[in-house]
C-alpha cells in the first residue's frame, strides 16, 4: 500500500509521520526546529528527519507551516513562527531536491482542518468548517475533501468575523471580531474583569474559591470547570462567551450551509458545556433555522495529530493519489 510523509511545523519542534491509504499513522518522529539557525537549516533537519520516517512505498510528503505557504508554489509567502528567513523560502522545492519526493504546503490552521474531515470529526462530510478556540480562533474550511483558500490564500480567517457593529478593537484593524469575545483569552479576561469588579455573587462563587480567591487566576479552563458544578456567576459568563461564538458561528453556517462544524482547541475540550450552549444558542436565534438543522456541530477528535493527518492527505492530493 502507497504511503506518504506528513511534516509539521512547529516553534519547537518539527513532527513527521508516515501515513497509509487509510489515514493512519504507521510511524513516526521528530526534531527540535532551532528556529534561529535559519530557514535553510531547518528544512535540511526536515529533510533529514523524512528519510528515516520515509519505507520503501512512499510517494510524496505533506507540510503543515503557521503563516502562509502558497499552495501552488509551496513557497512561504510570510513568515514562519519566528524563523528570521523563512518569508519567500522556496519550502517545497528544497525538500523535494533533498528528498527526490514531491512536496506539497498549506497553513497548518487549514490542514488541522482538512485532518478532521478525512478521518476525525468531519468524517465523510461534504462541507466542514473548523473553530480553533485558543489565543484567537482559528479557522478553516473543507469542501469536497479540498481546502477552501481564498483568491490569495487568505480566506477562512473566522475569528474576524465582526459580530458587533461597534465592538471591541482587534489587532487585525477591525472592531468587534468575534474572537475578542469567545476566544479562550477573551473568556479568561472577561472572567478576571467580572471577579475584580465584586459583587455579591462574584464573592460567593465557585469560580472565585477555584481560583483560591485570587481573581487574577481566572481562566477559560477554570470558567468551564465551574460551570460544569453549576455555579450561576460562571454560567453566565461562559453562556455569553458561548453566544458570542455562536454569533460569529452561525452567521458562517448561513454563508456556507456547511453539513458539519467542528469546535476544537482547549476550549473545546471541556466539551457539551461549551457545545451544548453553542447549540442552544445557534437554535435560539442565530442561524437560519433549515441551515441549522442540517449541521451538525461536533467536538474535534485527532487532537494534536490533526494537522499532520491532514497534511498526510494533502500529500496524496499532491501525488494524485485516490484515498
Ligand atoms: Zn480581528
Amino acid at each position: 500500500m502507497a504511503d506518504v510523509v506528513a511534516v509539521d511545523l512547529g516553534g519547537t519542534n518539527i513532527r513527521a509521520a508516515r501515513i497509509d491509504q487509510r489515514g493512519k499513522i504507521v510511524a513516526r518522529d521528530k526534531a527540535a526546529t532551532l528556529a534561529e539557525e535559519g530557514m535553510a537549516a531547518v528544512v535540511k533537519r526536515m529533510g533529514a528527519l523524512v528519510q528515516r520516517v520515509r519505507g520503501p512505498e512512499t510517494k510524496s510528503i505533506g507540510v503543515g507551516t503557521p503563516g502562509t505557504p502558497d499552495p501552488v508554489t509551496g513557497s512561504m509567502k510570510s513568515r514562519a513562527v519566528n524563523i528570521p528567513d523563512s518569508q519567500g523560502y522556496p519550502l517545497c522545492p528544497e525538500l523535494t531536491r533533498v528528498t527526490e519526493l514531491p512536496a506539497g504546503a498549506d497553513n497548518d490552521g487549514n490542514l488541522a482542518a482538512l485532518g478532521e474531515y478525512w478521518t476525525g470529526a468531519g468524517a465523510g462530510e461534504a462541507i466542514v468548517l473548523i473553530f480553533t478556540l485558543g489565543t484567537g480562533i482559528g479557522g478553516g474550511c473543507v469542501i469536497d475533501g479540498h481546502v477552501y483558500h481564498g483568491a490569495s490564500n487568505l480566506g477562512t480567517e473566522f475569528g474576524h468575523v465582526s459580530i458587533d457593529f461597534n465592538g471591541r478593537p482587534c489587532p487585525c484593524g477591525c472592531v468587534g471580531c468575534v474572537e475578542q469575545y469567545a476566544s479562550a483569552i477573551a473568556v479568561g479576561k472577561d472572567a478576571r474583569a467580572a471577579l475584580e469588579a465584586g459583587g455579591a455573587e462574584a464573592k460567593n462563587s465557585l469560580l472565585l474559591k477555584l481560583c483560591g480567591g485570587d481573581p487574577a487566576k481566572a481562566d477559560a479552563k477554570l470558567v468551564c470547570d465551574a460551570a460544569r458544578d453549576g455555579d450561576a456567576f460562571a454560567c453566565k459568563l461562559l453562556d455569553r462567551g458561548c453566544d458570542c461564538l455562536a454569533a460569529g458561528v452561525g452567521s458562517l453556517m448561513n454563508a456556507f450551509n456547511p453539513s458539519c462544524v467542528i469546535l476544537a482547541g482547549g476550549m473545546a475540550l471541556a466539551g457539551e458545556v461549551v457545545l451544548g450552549r453553542v447549540r442552544a444558542s445557534l437554535a435560539k436565534n442565530r442561524a437560519y433555522a433549515p441551515i441549522n438543522k442540517d449541521c451538525k456541530l461536533v467536538q474535534a477528535q485527532l487532537g494534536d495529530d490533526a494537522g499532520l493527518i491532514g497534511a498526510g492527505l494533502l500529500a496524496f492530493q499532491k501525488a494524485g493519489i485516490r484515498v
